[in-house]
């Protein structure tokens, strides 16, 4: 038992032994004890008073209780309000650095709480998005921003690029172009980080137009001199056929870099928000016939078998330009990568998870660490065999940014040395019924 504790049991002690021994020579045992007995309450309800005095108004002041066990109750509390207040100051000065950091912050941040309401938000977040700290908190954030594509981001349905983040224009200013992110934290929170990417888009936008504004200036000048070595090369001129082999060498460079200028292009058409071609009924399977035709025709003496599985009624909703350009550089790729007489198939299908064009080679194959970059523009797994068979090094990216045009994606599996298959995964929103006009063909070996 602790000092304080037994010397409360001695003096209790003391006091109700002496009551008791004056009692029995008064022949007052009882009530000596009772007298005793509400003594030391009433002593102890003082204690008690005093110590609530102390500790509603004067913490300061002089511990109070004259009894131990009373100051050591005073002192222990006294040490927990000393402690308490440090504390306190700690997390002030915590939190008041914490303020003062967010308010430095150029990047938007609101807390939101489970059902999307504004528990907190910065600075920066009164000049990006227009809230008002005073005025906002506890309203629905959906009902700050109202710009779909952010509202359909909250409720978990990103409808562009990646699912991480949406773009929306400021609610403020209209030339500002905001990135929103959610980060979820604590018990159901979510931090909304809202950053002004107007710059980046700007310098990508400038950075596009600087590539296809010099693609097309090169683009005619390049024709011109594909055109003259040609004219030369068909001549039969004797004063020529020195020349044959380096003019021969110069128009297969000249007509590569007329190729990677159109791709660029292509590319730069793509990537425009502006330039949108107009999405129609396409007939896939006449698409896919025509280009096996040309797969057919690059073959040449490799004499690769190119096989087309097509399903005769199924069209999709898209540009057919566009589409063109993404499935033949994919069977190109196939014919370009598969040694000779290699087996090529070409599939279209649908089912329950949406609408498929498969290319199945059974070629070089591509070894794993390659396969999350192929679709970077110029990235090759061997420069020299891509230049060697005409490669641009842009045809997967054309492909990725046109499957993106129509809401698909590109799978690819591939294995060293077995083959590979590139699957472009279409949604089957994209059906439409077939025009009237003749199927071309459903199964085609060529
Ligand atoms: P390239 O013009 O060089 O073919 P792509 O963007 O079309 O550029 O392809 C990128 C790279 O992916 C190619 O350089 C090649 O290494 C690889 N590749 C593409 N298709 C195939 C395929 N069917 N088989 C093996 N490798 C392929």
């Amino acid at each position: 038992m602790s000092k304080p504790w037994s010397s409360l049991c001695q003096r209790l002690a003391l006091i109700f032994i002496g009551a008791a021994l004056l009692g029995w020579m008064a022949d007052r045992l009882t009530l000596a004890l009772l007298l005793a007995a509400l003594g030391e309450l009433a002593w102890q309800l003082w204690q008690l008073y005093r110590l609530d005095r102390w500790l509603n108004r004067d913490p300061d002041a002089s511990l109070p209780g004259s009894g131990l066990v009373w100051r050591e109750v005073a002192a222990h509390t006294a040490r927990l309000r000393r402690q308490s207040r440090k504390r306190k100051r700690k997390l002030s000065r915590l939190l008041q650095q914490f303020q003062q950091a967010t308010a430095a912050l150029p990047d938007a941040a609101v807390v939101l709480d489970e059902e999307g309401r504004v528990v907190w938000c910065n600075g920066a977040s009164q000049l990006l998005l227009g809230l008002a700290p005073g005025r906002d908190i506890g309203l629905p954030i959906t009902h700050l921003l109202r710009h779909p594509g952010f509202v359909a981001f909250l409720n978990g349905q990103n409808p562009q690029r990646d699912g991480d983040s949406v773009e929306f224009p400021s609610p403020v200013d209209d030339h500002l172009l905001l990135g929103a992110r959610i980060v979820p934290y604590g018990k159901k929170q979510r931090l909304l980080v809202v950053t002004d990417i107007s710059r980046v888009r700007r310098l990508e936008q400038m950075q596009r137009d600087f590539v296809a504004n010099v693609s097309h200036e090169l683009r005619t000048p390049l024709t011109v001199i594909t055109g003259y070595l040609e004219t030369l090369l068909d001549s039969d001129s004797v004063v020529l056929d020195n020349w044959r082999q380096p003019l021969r060498c110069m128009q297969q460079q000249s007509s590569r870099m007329l190729h990677i200028i159109e791709d660029l292009l292509m590319l730069a058409r793509l990537e425009s928000q502006k330039e949108r071609l107009s999405h129609r009924p396409v007939a896939i399977p006449a698409l896919l016939a025509d280009i096996a035709d040309d797969a057919l025709a690059l073959s040449g003496d490799s004499s690769h078998r190119i096989e087309v599985h097509a399903d005769p009624g199924l069209w999709i909703r898209g540009c057919e330009k566009e589409l063109h350009s993404a499935f033949s550089n994919l069977v190109f790729n196939a014919v370009r990568y598969t040694p000779v007489e290699g087996q090529i198939e070409i599939r279209w299908w649908a089912d329950s998870g949406g609408i498929h064009l498969a290319v199945t080679d059974n070629g070089e194959g591509i070894a794993p660490q390659h396969l999350p970059r192929l679709t970077e523009r110029f990235y090759r797994v061997n420069r020299d065999r891509s230049r060697g068979s005409g490669g641009t090094g842009l045809g997967l990216s054309i492909v990725k940014h046109v499957l993106n045009h129509h809401g698909s994606q590109l799978r690819i599996t591939s294995e060293l040395g077995a083959g590979s298959v590139f699957t472009c995964d279409f949604p089957l929103e994209l059906r439409v019924e077939p025009e009237p006009a003749p199927a071309r063909f459903g199964t085609a070996y060529r």
